[in-house]
């Protein structure tokens, strides 16, 4: 198999029917998978005239018709290209059109020099599946990780996953204000459970992978909400707990940060909150 080119989408064969294509200026990952009666499109890209080049493409490597396009998340070198598909089916997590017209959502639509923000025409609860003809997809929902509102699209046969944000090879898993510390783990488990040892897994940004990237990856976020779930037993705050001298973290300095953050936010949500431990008599009524 060659590469099918046609600036500025250039498509790499991933496997027989499994494309991919990387697209600046964040150098996110798009896929397309083909089968024969219908192709799926893995993301939009960052822009509508982006998703408008992503879609003129398609012709390049197939001539069946565009059928699907599926957001693996709402953030906007993924989703901002979804104007550009009105007439086709699109696909995202059922928190994604809230979280887009949303007001930080339409904040950062501007940002972007969008106006008008599109949304998915079909929600995915939790699992759905589309036949393309010969080839079969999976998308599905494994709750709250790198988003809420995360979704996974798994062709089968031939063997390729196609991860979104989930997984990042090319530098730290990316956290926001909707990022679940506590969860990301648990659906890297899930992911895991979708890999033969051959499986194929694109990441949002950066190269292929394999199950035991996936494996790595969740690792390290487990090893980081578990910290933080000690030092704040520890009564430990969250400026402090970076460079306490006990503890090694992964990835760089300026990530863990932010990941830390995010962990001790989503603790106190929860009633967890940074408090020194005493000794019970010290809490006995004194005379
Ligand atoms: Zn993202």
């Amino acid at each position: 198999m060659s590469p099918v080119e046609q600036s500025p989408v250039t498509w790499r064969p991933v496997r027989d029917g499994v494309y991919v294509t990387t697209l600046e200026p964040a150098s996110v990952n798009c896929g397309l998978v083909v089968g024969s009666v219908g192709a799926l499109l893995v993301d939009t890209g960052s822009s509508p005239e982006q998703g408008a080049a992503l879609r003129a493409s398609v012709g390049t490597v197939t001539d069946v018709p565009l059928r699907h396009a599926v957001l693996t998340h709402h953030h906007w070198d993924h989703a901002f290209g979804l104007a550009a598909f009105p007439d086709i089916e699109t696909i995202g997590h059922e928190t994604v059109a809230a979280t887009l017209t949303s007001e930080s959502g339409r904040t950062t639509a501007q940002e972007h020099g969008l106006q008008e923000v599109a949304v998915p025409s079909t929600a995915v609860s939790v699992i759905a599946a589309r036949d393309l003809g010969g080839l079969h997809v999976e998308i599905g929902h494994f709750g709250p990780g790198h988003t809420g509102g995360d979704l996974a699209v798994l062709v089968p046969e031939p063997g390729v996953l196609f991860a979104g944000d989930l997984v990042e090879q090319g530098g730290p898993p990316q956290v926001d204000e909707t990022t679940s510390m506590r969860n990301w783990p648990r659906v890297m488990e899930s992911l895991l459970s979708l890999c033969k040892p051959d499986t194929v897994v694109i990441p949002g940004h950066g190269d292929a992978v394999d199950a035991h990237f996936i494996s790595w990856e969740g690792t390290g976020l487990d090893a980081i909400h578990g910290q933080c779930e000690w030092l704040v037993g520890q009564g430990v705050a969250a400026a402090d707990a970076y460079d306490h001298p006990d503890l090694q973290w992964p990835w760089d300095e300026t990530w863990v940060r932010q990941a830390i953050a995010q962990a001790y936010a989503e603790l106190a949500a929860s009633g967890v909150t940074p408090s020194v431990r005493t000794l019970p008599i010290q809490a006995l009524p004194r005379d």
